[in-house]
């Protein structure tokens, strides 16, 4: 359930995170500041601040922060309506329901309970399903026994293609959803079709623990690709999924670390060596999004490869560039041609606990790397190696671990250390003259671009308050005016107030905008006040028209005619942006 904002509120006004953290923990005050020891990591000596004026909490030792109804949520392992409800009834709070809000939910909660499904009719499948044989021998021929099925919830999805979509039908799932959550694929004549067929399943559950999806792994014999992985869908995005994440999470907190390896059997692998730590992307390679969400949990990232794989892995490369400075990114390599889920079948486990005790920085991995490509017995060549390490030097923010890496590199190709250093400064300089602005899509937008993103979330919700408004040309940003172009039509079919239905407007649409939309139809905070959006983003076109129209003035001369009427148009402009901007 939702719950209205101004409810929410209220429970915020009359609860005192003082109070609700000392519930659960030893809280130290001294002045006006509060520590607390913190109940997410293990720790004598408090290192959790709690700011009650502001009402938020930060750990300096393991990250953790938020506000109350977070601290209950991680606390209580509870969702947010249930931190809610809990803190309301604790404060004398009466909720009511945002039905708008409610309804956006039940969209995600009915494409996760037809996945739920789905886990338990695979998982069936393949303990009963006569068909199910070769499936049971792969497994077994992985060491997993009935236990790490059922842990692990793997299924078997039945060769003939209604085995699936004749269950959910049964169970009442309407065809569409079944579509949408990408467990049915409709074919041309409109028959919906199993997507998933002879395969192994691999149930994928997103950070809370909801089924989202799936990977699905061929069988011996099969035709396909090895792995099949869930089409992008409204609760399926795999650039910010992790397979594991949701067994691993706590592990993560408390061991300090995570570890990224390259499939699910190698994640589950990990997990039965009782290193319960370990995540895997979801058929796709290790991005940004993912090391953020990882982030949140242990800043210690240590990515696993097999000797041959990290020695080409390209995907390494281009993380220096993007890895925040507090995110220690490792690399652990293991022996040539083995990966973790074949050493642990090996029953050699202790081979991954050694690979992790000898990871090395992705720096420092990444130079010795490339230092080993050099015949430094050669001069030329310890220029040429000293020149190409110091530009990968050159890279990390910290200039204290450049200098330590200043230092490996001095040994490493016998280079004075003060001719390095040199080396390095030159690299750090010219990278600084020739390096290009931030990408966009990487920042969190801001200013109008933010405005914009509102704006459409609004109109995902169809807010009758944007419907008044003409917004063509408003947008500053081709990916906005593309979702504005592709909402126009389909909000104009519906009541004021009733949001378009997403799934089959978007389908499994894969393209930047899709997955935008669908992004913004899922976040949870509360939507702003419709008129005040649309100001903020009309004020935004404004402007940059009026910088177009003074550009072009400028170009011309006074005594031009069009002079006069750019500069009327100007004036115009401007009288109107002042309007705009007065009614804030
Ligand atoms: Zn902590």
């Amino acid at each position: 359930m939702a719950y209205r904002r101004e409810d929410i509120e209220r429970v915020r006004d009359a609860t005192d995170l003082v109070e609700l953290v000392a519930e659960v923990t030893k809280v130290r005050r001294s002045g006006r500041s509060v520590m607390a020891v913190c109940p997410f990591h293990q720790e004598k000596t408090p290192s959790m601040s709690v700011d009650a004026a502001r009402g938020l909490y930060h750990c300096f030792g393991c990250g953790k922060s938020g506000d109350l109804f977070r601290f209950i949520q991680d606390t209580q392992a509870v969702d947010f309506s249930d931190a809610v409800e809990l803190l309301a009834r604790r404060s004398g709070v009466t909720l009511h329901e945002d039905a708008e809000a409610s309804q956006r939910r039940d969209r995600r909660q009915i494409l996760v309970d037809a996945t739920t499904l789905a886990v338990g009719f695979f998982h069936d499948s393949l303990k009963t399903g006569s068909d199910a044989g070769g499936a049971r021998g792969y497994l077994r021929s992985r060491g997993y026994d009935g236990t790490v099925v059922d842990r692990f919830a793997i299924g078997y999805s039945p060769p003939h293609g209604e085995a699936l979509v004749g269950y959910l039908r049964r169970r009442k799932v309407p065809e569409d959803v079944m579509v949408t959550a990408g467990l049915a694929v409709r074919a041309r004549t409109g028959k919906v079709f199993d997507r998933f067929r002879g395969r192994v399943m691999f149930p994928i559950y997103d950070v809370r623990g909801d089924a989202v999806g799936f990977g699905a792994r061929l069988l011996e014999g099969g035709e396909g690709p090895k792995y099949l992985n869930s089409p992008e869908t409204p609760i399926y995005h795999k650039s910010s999924l992790l397979y594991g994440l949701n067994w691993a999470k706590s592990e993560i907190v408390r061991g300090g670390h995570s570890v990224v390896v390259e499939g699910y059997t190698d994640v589950i692998g990990l997990h039965l060596a009782g290193m319960p730590v370990a995540v895997a992307t979801c058929g796709t390679a290790l991005g940004e999004e993912h090391l953020d969400l990882l982030r949140r949990f242990s800043e210690k990232v240590v990515l696993m490869f097999d000797a041959d794989e990290a020695g080409t892995n390209a995907s390494l490369r281009g993380f220096e560039r993007s890895v925040p400075g507090d995110l220690d990114l490792r690399v652990a390599v293991l022996p040539q041609g083995r990966d973790p889920a074949d050493v642990v079948a090996a029953g050699e486990t202790d081979l991954l606990r050694a690979a992790i005790d000898a990871s090395s920085p992705l720096l420092q991995f990444r130079l010795e790397r490339l230092l080993e490509g050099f015949t430094l017995s050669e001069p030329e060549a310890r220029g040429r190696a000293v020149r190409a390490a110091a530009e990968v030097v050159a890279r990390h923010p910290d200039a204290v671990a450049r200098h330590e890496y200043a230092v490996l590199v001095s040994r490493r190709t016998g280079v004075e250390l003060e001719v390095v250093v040199k080396s390095i400064e030159a690299a750090v300089s010219g990278q600084q003259k020739t390096r290009p602005a931030a990408p966009r899509g990487a920042q969190p937008l801001q200013g109008v671009e933010k405005a914009e993103r509102e704006l459409l979330r609004l109109m995902l919700a169809n807010d009758p308050g944007v419907r008044r408004h003409d917004l063509s040309g408003v947008f500053s940003r081709d990916d906005h005016r593309a979702a504005h172009e592709l909402l126009v039509p389909v909000l104009a079919a519906l009541d004021p107030g009733v949001p378009p239905d997403l799934g089959s407007l978007l389908g499994d649409d894969d393209s930047e905008v899709a997955v935008m939309l669908r992004g913004l139809a899922f976040l949870e905070s509360p939507l702003s006040s419709a008129d005040e959006v649309v100001r903020k983003v009309q004020v935004g076109a404004l402007e940059r028209r009026i910088e177009e129209v003074r550009r072009q003035v400028e170009s011309l001369s006074p005594q031009s005619e069009a002079y006069t009427d750019g500069f009327e148009e100007l004036i115009a402009l401007e009288r109107r942006r002042r309007q705009l901007a007065s009614q804030e």
